[in-house]
């Protein structure tokens, strides 16, 4: 499992939007870093909404036995490759969960959005 960093997780949010005023700039709560659980918090820089980022995937993984097939289908952007590895994970809303994950072919990085999770 890769150890992410504080400015990495901050950059690739910068893929997404907020889900309240649609920026993309987006800073991580060093204080939910440093208490170790995985579970870190995300503020928007611009209206201040809080969203939760998931970084601790491996349980995540053992609790969704799902994701992992999931993760097999999702198909690279750059070279059409199927199948992903997931870095993090965050929650942008109720309706909006995004998956960072990595391509095993050709290493790009982007973001996809999450169907999985059931709002119902
Ligand atoms: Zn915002
Ligand atoms: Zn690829």
């Amino acid at each position: 499992m890769v150890q992410l960093s504080i400015k990495e997780v901050e950059a690739r949010l910068g893929e997404v939007k907020c889900a309240i005023c649609k920026s993309n700039r987006f800073g991580i709560d060093s204080r939910s870093v440093t208490k170790g659980d995985g579970e870190w918090k995300a503020i928007c820089r611009d209206c201040f909404y809080i969203f939760p980022v998931h970084t601790d995937m491996e349980f995540y993984l053992q609790t969704q036995p799902d994701v992992p097939y999931r993760l097999k289908e999702i198909a690279c952007q750059f070279c059409q490759h199927r199948g992903v590895s997931l870095d993090f994970r965050a929650v942008l809303s109720v309706r909006e969960a995004v998956y960072f994950v990595t391509c095993a072919a050709c290493q790009l990085k982007f973001p996809e959005q999450s169907y999985l999770e059931s709002f119902e």
